[in-house]
């Protein structure tokens, strides 16, 4: 039977839930439209999972059971040893497996927030992790980037400013300081260290949101800012999103033993997937997931170059920031040209795309896209970006009209 019915109550919603509908989807835009605007994983490129899902489905007393609340630990053992390649010194104690890094977000906003705790963010920064702050009802402490990541010292201005004021001061920071969403940024040394001491000096707890340190196309890497911190003031949130699939929905808390039991309390699945988990922990065992990041990275960085050069044929007088990993680039628009008017006549073109808009948790400081080239293929990414250029183009021609209209007057 269908049950809608032609009149529905009038929901006593909690204040929190008042406007927020979420649209059907979250998967790819599909049909005609080429995408390059969510951070989908390179289809031809998913793992072949299936001998290690016959394994698991055989431990049928684990896999298929309720499992332990902190997650399996094969998988929490296994996971500490691959934060300890990165040099930060984590056991089975500081792990909690939770359903993917913007879970383990929703969890530590949980235990940490009150309605309209202020919360410091970059500008730009990962349009879901807004989403899920907003959701969280925090208050935000917006800091720009430069080509070292956020800006520390602009951070520390304004701290000393609201102590000095006796506002109220930030309880967390969040960021992604490797291969930034939507900048590419990598976040320098020095400024992961200083960001450390700030967290001491100004009592917050920072969150380190790190998925996609292993996609690197070029350059060296710097240790992940939990490697600099001895006091037990940074979590990191890891994922196995963006190294093996998203859809198996597995991730993890990487804090101090104290936090992680905090934020478990909060977790309401009773454990994440057991099946799923002990997938993972057998990709992560036999190798398979260190060759399929091996894979990713020599698609991806054609991908890239594939993107880079269509935009630079079909989108004149744009920036484009060149990264040296990550999914993402990121544009920005000459004056006038206003990126929400740019994605709906994208659309039209048929190529669907990302306003940075969406990436601002207060008011964009100019007109920015976000393109990802994880998803499609380089033709496609060269037809969806051409497809994108006549919709740009369209926006120009008709702003030089007006803006010739009103020289003439
Ligand atoms: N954090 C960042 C910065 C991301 O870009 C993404 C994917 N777009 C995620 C988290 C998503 O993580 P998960 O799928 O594990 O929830």
């Amino acid at each position: 039977m269908n049950q809608t019915v032609n009149q529905i109550p009038p929901y006593r919603w909690a204040k929190r839930a008042r406007d927020s509908v979420a649209p059907e989807g979250g998967t790819t835009s599909g049909g005609d439209l080429i995408e390059l605007g969510g951070g989908f994983d390179f289809p031809d490129a998913l793992p072949d999972i299936v001998s290690e899902a016959m394994a698991a489905a055989e431990l049928r007393s684990e896999t298929l059971q309720y499992g332990p609340l902190y997650g399996l630990n094969d998988l929490r053992d296994a996971v500490a040893e691959y934060l300890r390649q990165d040099g930060i010194a984590a056991t089975r104690e500081n792990i909690l497996v939770v359903n993917g890094a913007k879970h383990g977000l929703d969890l530590a906003c949980r235990v940490f927030l009150e309605p309209e705790d202020p919360v410091i963010v970059a500008a730009p920064t990962y349009l879901m992790a807004a989403k899920i702050l907003r959701h969280a009802e925090a208050s935000f402490v917006s800091i720009p980037q430069d080509e070292e990541g956020m800006d520390t010292e602009v951070l520390r201005d304004r701290l000393q400013a609201r102590q000095d004021a006796g506002e109220s001061m930030p309880k967390l920071l969040y960021d992604m300081p490797d291969f930034h969403n939507p900048t590419g940024i990598p976040m320098s040394a020095v400024r992961r260290r200083r960001l450390v001491d700030l967290a001491t000096q100004y009592d917050f707890v920072i969150i380190e949101d790190d998925p996609y340190r292993r996609i690197r196309f070029e350059g060296e890497a710097v240790p992940p800012i939990k490697a600099f911190d001895e006091s037990g003031r940074v979590i990191g949130l890891g994922t196995i999103s963006k190294i093996l699939a998203p859809g198996l929905r597995i991730g993890w808390v990487n804090a101090d033993p104290a936090i992680v039991r905090r934020i478990a309390a909060h977790k309401s699945d009773g454990g994440s997937c057991p099946l799923l988990q002990r997938i993972v922990v057998q990709l992560l065992r036999n190798r398979k997931m260190d060759q399929h990041v091996a894979t990713l990275i020599s698609l991806l960085r054609v991908h890239r170059n594939a993107m880079i050069d269509a935009i630079h044929e079909h989108l004149p007088d744009t920036l484009v920031r060149v990264p040296n990993g990550g999914y993402f680039l990121w544009v920005r628009l000459p004056p006038g040209i206003d990126a929400d008017e740019l994605v709906r006549r994208a659309a039209k073109e048929g190529v669907s795309i990302i306003s940075g808009r969406l990436c601002f948790a207060e008011e964009p400081p100019g007109s920015f896209l976000r393109l990802a080239y994880s998803f499609s293929t380089p033709a496609d990414i060269v037809e969806g970006v051409k497809r994108l250029g006549r919709a740009y183009a369209s926006i120009r021609s008709e702003l030089e009209t007006s803006i010739n209209r009103i020289v003439r007057s």
